[in-house]
């Protein structure tokens, strides 16, 4: 069956065009504005930006060991209604995956949904932070991502031997920055409103130091290094300056840390809670500004679902992390303020996490098909289709995702994803699973 998009914006790497695509067997057979529509599924879609399916560096699937919160299954199908064509499963799972057999079991999970899902391996051995785990095996079953998140790698000799030893397999390492000794037993930022709050804090500093710690072992070792869910303006600012001066340095933000501030968990509502947490106004605005510039690589979502009963603990003792991945674009898009740029957009969805992720190509030996890619004919048919005038209030009941943890319920969004088509096969129509 041949699915064509007719009348939307083409959101090109560089440019936008006004112009219809034809997909078949996996892949874009046509574009132009007189494709051929015999037999042919027509969705109308004008008014709205076609581009690359989005691409996730960081999702929690939760499987194994934590079925009753997500699994692979029901994370693509809440990555799908998201617009995602791509998701990267973490590995803090339960066992770890950090091993041959463990990263196999996962992609085979993953080889059952629509979607493509890449496995990042752990680090070391059980995440413990101590022995390195095989990276060349998993490496050679596709691995492209390494890291322990979750925590960070906390030592330093640990993390020089883990650069030296990935560099030569062409893979990156990407660290959770968190130093664990100057955050210990907080649970929000540090600050004012924690003290007022009478809860212990988790110091900017905890996370900036890592991101300089790091950056001087990239400048040893001449490795590459990703650095996950960055939240203050100064780690950014870290960053910036090693790619400035040529070390091979990426990052990633999250919506929560560029939409919400610290004063969310000012009632003490758990679902604000997260690691690296809520920041202040500065950090927040200074994260938004980023997301214009190139010191930024990808907008990725910490998707964490937790089972009911553990969100409803007290907030110090409640889990840290909530869900992303049904409302990052709208939020992406709202962040990126008035008029924004749809190249930006899909730069910092798609096309930048697939370069960071290394899935921009086809990869015949874990099957995984090609992502953040320009949608010339003849390319993979990963597309979405993203309604930026749509309006719409989100809700936890009606969440593809297993869990129900969001802190998005019941706010007005600003663009909708419509349509995912996931290796040439229609997942979501009209906002809808097929
Ligand atoms: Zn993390």
């Amino acid at each position: 069956m041949k699915i064509v998009l007719r009348g939307g914006l083409v959101i090109g790497p560089t440019t936008s065009a006004l112009t219809d695509i034809a997909i078949r067997d996996g892949v874009i057979v046509e574009r132009g504005t007189s494709v051929d529509l015999t037999n042919a599924q027509v969705i109308d879609v004008s008014g709205c930006w076609v581009g690359p399916g989005l691409v996730d560096l960081h999702t929690h699937l939760r499987e194994p060991g934590r079925e009753d919160a997500e699994d692979v299954a029901s994370g693509a199908r809440a990555g799908a209604m998201g617009g995602y064509t791509a998701l990267t499963a973490m590995p803090n799972t339960e066992p770890a995956l950090d091993s041959v057999a463990l990263v196999s079991f996962v992609l085979a999970q993953g080889a059952k949904t629509p979607l493509d899902v890449a496995v990042a391996g752990a680090i070391t051995v059980g995440r413990r932070g101590e022995l390195l785990a095989p990276m060349a095996e998993m490496a050679a079953l596709g691995v492209r991502i390494f890291t322990d998140d979750g925590t960070g790698v906390q030592n330093p000799l640990v993390m020089r031997r883990a650069l030296e030893y990935a560099k030569p397999l062409g893979v990156r390492l990407a660290q959770h920055c968190e130093d664990e000794a100057l955050a210990a037993g907080g649970v929000m930022n540090e600050g004012a409103l924690s003290a007022a709050l009478g809860l212990v804090g988790r110091p900017a500093l905890a996370e900036e130091l890592m991101v300089l710690r790091d950056i001087e072992l990239v400048r040893l070792t001449g490795g590459r290094m990703h650095f996950l869910h960055l939240s203050t303006g100064r780690s950014i600012a870290l960053v910036a300056a090693a790619k400035a001066e040529g070390l091979d340095v990426t990052c990633e933000v999250m919506p929560h840390h560029f939409i919400f501030t610290e004063e969310r968990c000012g009632h003490y509502d758990a679902q604000f809670k997260v690691h690296p947490p809520l920041r202040g106004e500065l950090d927040r605005d200074a994260l938004r500004v980023a997301l214009h510039t190139s010191a930024i690589d990808a907008v990725a979502t910490d998707h964490a679902p937790h089972a009911p009963q553990l969100k409803e603990l007290p907030f110090d003792e409640a889990p840290a992390g909530m869900l992303g991945l049904e409302h990052a674009a709208s939020l992406t898009y709202e962040a990126l303020g008035e008029d924004p740029s749809p190249q930006q957009f899909f730069e910092l969805l798609s096309r930048g996490p697939a370069r960071v992720g290394q899935l921009r190509e086809h990869d015949r030996r874990v099957g995984l098909s090609a992502h953040g890619g320009d949608l010339s004919v003849g390319s993979d048919a990963n597309v979405v289709v993203f309604d930026p005038a749509a309006r719409w209030i989100a809700s936890k009941e009606n969440l593809a995702s297993r869990a129900t943890n969001t802190p998005y319920d019941a706010r007005a969004m600003l663009g909708k994803v419509r349509v995912t088509i996931a290796k040439g096969r229609l997942v979501v129509n009209e906002g809808v699973l097929q």
